[in-house]
């Protein structure tokens, strides 16, 4: 026991006397003395070659001994710890006068900027914005839509299953919200509904595995296509200026009928053909068509009485023309040289 007391004491004198003068050698100190592998750690070590009578009395002395080491360090790291920040000068030292350091301001994202933006001028049309999951099952997603398993329109839209659960997907649109809304029964229903989306799609300038996009839905008595063409031509006139002419062309879609896709005269040549329109001065950028009779007796939806027009849209493709931003992958890339461009729109 006599032996430990005088190598406890010789260490302290040691640590004592240790030459501490900046950060360095207060690093070199912590190691030393207070590291995994230092003198504490070690020492604490050689408890158990102690007789089991001294365990007690040796077991005190070691702690007391760390407490000595623990203090002196925190004393020299109130001395050194805070110096190398300031590079060697004292703390009194400080100019307040000085400019802070500029904390860089985030700035908003563009795929946010123009979903508010097309929102914002469907809300004034008397939409609200309806959300839903983005994890959703077969039915919600595809089966409602008057998309039945096997059907060949399913393949456009593949996506990622959940394979303990082979009923639930990541939603290959926000249509399923639509379907959600309409279940609730209360019509007449004018809802839009922004919201991420996903497909199995290979990752590329045109295309990636998850996007964003607008629906919206109108539902109620004597609604006709009509009031469809209206509602989009008073938004493309809101979001692309009163230049912008439309045009629209039948297409397919199973849960409307009929269906049309939308173009928007292209704003870049503003008609005239470039590589944006493909030299055709046209620029598809929706799908819409009247309510499938059978997804709104799906719903619960007597479509005797009702009827109704539904529309959706990637907001990546309206970013992407509005910005002439040429690769979509830039979006999800994080890089603040790209999304710090974008402060307000
Ligand atoms: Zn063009």
């Amino acid at each position: 026991m006599n032996s430990l007391i005088e190598l406890l004491a010789k260490h302290k004198a040691e640590v004592s006397a240790a030459v501490v003068n900046d950060a360095a050698s207060l690093e070199q100190f912590r190691i030393q003395y207070l590291g995994t592998k230092g003198l504490v750690k070690s020492l604490m070590g050689e408890m158990k070659n102690v007789l089991p009578e001294d365990k007690k009395e040796a077991g005190r002395l070691l702690n007391e001994f760390k407490l000595f080491v623990e203090n002196q360090f925190q004393l020299l790291l109130e001395q050194y710890g805070s110096e190398s920040n300031s590079k060697g000068s004292k703390s009194d030292d400080i100019d307040l006068s000085l400019p802070g350091v500029e904390l860089p301001l985030g700035s908003r994202h563009p795929i946010s900027i123009i979903r508010d933006r097309m929102v914002e001028i469907f809300e004034r049309l008397g939409f609200r914005v309806a959300e839903g999951p983005e994890i959703e099952d077969d039915w919600h997603n595809f089966t409602a839509l008057n998309l039945p398993e096997h059907h060949p329109a399913r393949d456009m839209q593949d996506t990622f299953y959940i394979s303990q659960q082979p009923d639930w997907l990541l939603r290959t649109h926000t249509s399923s919200v639509q379907i959600r809304e309409m279940q609730k029964g209360q019509l007449p229903l004018r809802i839009i509904c922004p919201g991420r989306v996903y497909r199995n799609e290979t990752i590329s300038a045109r295309a990636h595995c998850f996007f964003h996009q607008v629906e919206g839905l109108y539902i109620a008595e004597n609604v006709s296509f009509a009031d469809l063409k209206q509602t989009l031509y008073h938004f493309v006139k809101e979001m692309f200026g009163e230049q912008a002419k439309i045009r629209f062309r039948p297409s397919y879609f199973p849960f409307t009928e009929p269906s049309a896709e939308m173009d928007i005269s292209c704003l870049i040549c503003e008609g005239k053909g470039c590589s944006v329109c493909k030299r055709t001065g046209w620029v598809e950028i929706l799908g819409c068509g009247m309510v499938h009779p059978q997804v709104l007796e799906n719903c619960g939806i007597d479509s005797t009485k009702y009827s109704g027009f539904a529309f959706g849209m990637g907001i990546e493709r309206i970013t992407m023309l509005m910005y002439q931003v040429k690769d979509l992958r830039l979006f999800s890339e994080n890089d603040v040289r790209f999304l710090k461009q974008f402060t307000l729109a």
